[in-house]
């Protein structure tokens, strides 16, 4: 049986904390699902709008807001916009780790889950002299041996789960190479709070095939943030450039922004920073098992 995620406390007797992250894919998740997908100009046309026009929009609304926030950006992404990607940093924001070429961690081997780790850290290193301590799998899909391989490379948290309203310490069993108990920080996340399901129309290849109003999303992220207020949660929006970047949704965003900045009471902040603050609190890991199946 798993056992619930406790309350936390939130910094200066804050109710509850809210965090704007952005998942800056580009090419990289349509090349993974097809690398055949690198022939269809138009296709990464439409990804490549993401660091060529959305993260220097995003990177203005952040500025104008005071908010300090989150990249996860793919190897190959920093490989390909090298540029953007030492634009986040020097813009003082996080760039944490989102794969190489956003390989699904359930889709790959045991060796090339690891493998892709340290390709990607490797690529954040090199381009933006970057070591990132926080990890998000790309399309949220951690494995069950994910947390040990991120424990072992000195991670501090991940951002993929789904099963609580606060961040909470996961538990990480002993695993290859691994010989002592560890913990990563959960900054939970869910798909309610993500744009993909909004706005991404990609014909044959990604997307519910409806585009949503801006203003229709703004209102079902503003409604989970009021939620999660109530409830001392923690509220973390993910975004992807190549969508939330456009003007229009860019406009309601920084709508959104205005408001969980005036409320003084909500604590925004980058997934590190909610990182350290739940570490520093001590809490006791919980540790989550995989259901039995009947053979
Ligand atoms: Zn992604």
């Amino acid at each position: 049986m798993t056992v619930p995620a406790v309350p936390v406390s939130w910094p200066g007797g804050r109710a509850a904390a809210a965090a704007f992250t952005f998942d800056v894919d580009a090419e990289s998740a349509v090349l993974w699902g097809s690398p055949g997908n690198a022939d269809r100009m138009s296709v990464m046309s439409h990804q490549a709008y993401g660091p060529l026009v959305g993260v220097p929009r995003l990177l203005g609304l952040l500025d104008r807001h005071r908010i300090r926030s989150t990249f996860f950006v793919p190897g190959y992404t920093a490989h390909r916009h090298p540029g953007v990607v030492k634009d986040i940093v020097a813009a003082g924001h996080e760039v944490a780790h989102h794969g190489y070429l956003h390989e699904q961690p359930t889709g790959v081997s045991a060796e090339e889950e690891a493998a892709n780790l340290d390709r990607g850290l490797q690529a954040l290193e090199e381009v933006a002299g970057v070591r990132p301590v926080g990890y998000r799998a790309p399309m949220w899909d951690l494995s069950w041996r994910s947390p040990a391989l991120l424990a072992e490379r000195g991670f501090l948290y991940d951002s993929s789960l789904m099963d609580a309203d606060v961040p909470y310490e996961l538990a990480v069993g002993p695993a290859t190479g691994h010989s002592r108990q560890a913990s990563l920080v959960e900054i939970p996340i869910q798909w309610a709070l993500d744009d993909w399901e909004q706005f991404c129309f990609l014909p044959d290849i990604s997307g519910s095939g409806l585009i949503e109003t801006p203003r229709k999303a703004r209102e079902l992220w503003q409604d989970e943030f009021e939620a999660l207020r109530e409830v001392g949660g923690c509220w973390v929006l993910t975004n992807h450039p190549f969508l939330t970047g456009r003007p229009s949704r860019a406009r309601q965003l920084d709508e959104l922004m205005a408001h969980v900045t005036s409320c003084v009471d909500v604590w925004t902040a980058s997934l590190v920073e909610i990182a350290r603050h739940v570490r520093s609190l001590g809490l006791t890991p919980r540790s989550i098992t995989r259901p039995d199946v009947e053979p």
